[in-house]
């Protein structure tokens, strides 16, 4: 199933190039109390919300339908507790960061497997649809595509063998980068720098999450091309070093690491995403 969410926080079942607006689905979700929950109230609930989808989709002409290109696209996952991410997870980007000073500034680039992975603030997450505005300027600011998977079922310690049973759905994201010194934690963290989209598909549509071509153009330019095959670590393997850290919560995403061929984005170009499986989505950038 793909949901996305829309225009005014809608609710949407993607069917093709259209939509279906199930947003009262929503109400199978209990009423949240303050202290808020860690976790994202609708993935921790999306077994629910299918099973309430499907019946309201089963009598879909008295739903509203719209066709995709006419909504407002809005990350979908509104509140993820952490946006976890991986540092140079293929190694062609690996060789390319090394050899190019424009995108390791004299930061030590190391393996993945030493230097682990970071968090991205969730103030960063937006939806494609939302113009993406370049926060400095005067610096170099480069696109990451990603494969993005999205924890279903909490956990620590989570094993190998069991950790893609805790992925609730995957989407694409775009981690947006200043380049420059500072901590990565803090130059991929701007407002609008976790573009996550154009919707959830649920892990069970995905049969090899490891066989994902994934494909960047900006401005019909194709800039850059590979498959998840090639990941350094994979899906199942940053899910055990997240949770041999800290715990995942419902809701908290996983951003995969990108492969070679980033490169810099300026006011006025048009990216475009996607991942087999996952859809294709648009993001316009604009001057801050
Ligand atoms: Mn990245």
């Amino acid at each position: 199933m793909q949901l996305c969410r829309f225009n005014d926080d809608r609710l949407g079942l993607v069917q093709g190039d259209e939509i279906l607006d199930v947003s009262s689905a929503l109400q199978v979700l209990p009423a949240v109390t303050y202290p808020l929950p860690r976790h994202d109230p609708l993935i921790v609930h999306l077994d629910a919300v299918r099973a309430e989808v499907t019946r309201l989709a089963a009598n879909g002409n008295r739903l509203t339908r719209h066709r995709l290109s006419d909504v407002r696209l809005l990350a979908p996952v509104a509140n993820p507790g952490k946006v976890v991410a991986a540092p140079v997870n293929y190694l062609k980007h690996l060789e390319e960061a090394r050899q190019d000073k424009g995108i390791h500034h004299q930061n030590q680039i190391g393996e993945i497997q030493r230097v682990g992975l970071f968090l991205k603030a969730t103030s960063s997450v937006e939806g494609p649809s939302a113009t993406l505005k370049i926060a400095k300027p005067d610096r170099r600011n480069d696109h990451e595509i990603e494969l993005v998977a999205i924890i279903g079922k909490g956990g620590k310690d989570i094993a190998k063998e069991d950790a893609l049973s805790h992925i609730a759905a995957y989407c694409i994201g775009l981690d947006m980068t200043v380049r420059g010194p500072e901590e990565r934690s803090m130059r991929k963290s701007p407002d609008g720098y976790t573009v996550l989209g154009p919707w959830l598909t649920t892990a069970d549509e995905i049969e090899d999450v490891h066989a994902l071509e994934l494909k960047i153009q900006v401005n019909g330019e194709v800039r850059q091309h590979a498959n998840t095959r090639d990941l350094v670590l994979n899906v199942a393997d940053l899910i055990v070093m997240a949770s041999s850290f800290y715990t995942l919560h419902p809701g908290d995403v996983i951003m995969t690491g990108t492969p070679e061929g980033v490169s810099q984005v300026f006011p006025g170009d048009k990216m475009r995403a996607e991942i087999t499986g996952l859809g294709r989505m648009d993001v316009n950038i604009a001057a801050e």
